[in-house]
């Protein structure tokens, strides 16, 4: 699958704007993404999950493991191509990822950590600490979209289907606010 076709399917599907967005961080860019809503399509879901498990399958995995909630779609599509159980780490009340549900990771287990979207990891880090808490050995880490940078290093291959660089501005030096473009907060 070629990153034109990927980021074809996001586009189609509203998952990557284009325009003057204000985000969380109280930057500015050109573009927004929301992985959430081109998961919401299973078709496409599944094309692109089946698409970076292609790119898993010479891991030797034995299990993939996602953090919830960002995590569950891919993990589960990721598993389904790959012929592997899927499991996940959940948020508890303190707001730290665990393993519960009984789900299990045998000592020396193959495991693939599996998430959407990564841009400082953390999530997968945390994720990646509980596999090798459980003696798990953390064969992978596959993302549908690589927002990072290369400024991750999980002591594990990082494989991506397609790595999004998001350029953002401080108001101050924004183009868009400088070209007088209406600024939008997306999701409001
Ligand atoms: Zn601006």
């Amino acid at each position: 699958m070629t990153d034109q076709t990927v980021l074809q399917i996001f586009r189609d599907t509203s998952a990557l704007l284009e325009g003057h967005f204000l985000l969380r961080s109280g930057l500015h860019s050109r573009q927004y993404f929301q992985c959430a809503l081109v998961l919401q399509y299973p078709r496409h879901a599944e094309t692109l999950c089946s698409a970076l498990a292609g790119k898993l399958k010479e891991t030797g995995a034995m299990v993939v493991i996602s953090p919830a909630m960002g995590g569950l779609f891919i993990g589960h599509e990721v598993g389904r191509a790959l012929g592997l159980r899927h499991i996940f780490a959940e948020k508890n009340a303190a707001g730290t990822l665990e393993l519960r549900r009984n789900f299990k990771i045998a000592p020396g287990e193959k495991v693939l950590v599996v998430e959407d979207v990564i841009t400082k990891g953390g999530r997968v880090q945390e994720t990646i600490d509980i596999v090798r808490k459980n003696g798990g050995n953390v064969v992978a880490v596959g993302v549908l979209v690589d927002r990072s940078e290369g400024n991750v290093n999980f002591g594990a291959p990082l494989v991506s289907l397609l790595k999004l660089q998001i350029e953002t501005f401080a108001q101050a030096s924004c183009p868009l606010c400088q070209a007088g473009q209406p600024v939008v907060k997306p999701g409001s």
